[in-house]
């Protein structure tokens, strides 16, 4: 089975400067691809 409240909780999240794309629960406050911080849009 899978852990369908894991996927749940998760977003995806957009760097605006790089077009960079994570997946975590939380918004990610630095980009690791550009090293810019605050970009992230949720998508
Ligand atoms: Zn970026």
């Amino acid at each position: 089975m899978q852990n369908i409240t894991a996927v749940m909780y998760m977003a995806d999240w957009k760097c605006s400067n790089c077009g960079f794309v994570k997946s975590t629960r939380c918004k990610p406050r630095k980009c690791p691809e550009c090293g810019q911080s605050g970009t992230f849009e949720k998508v």
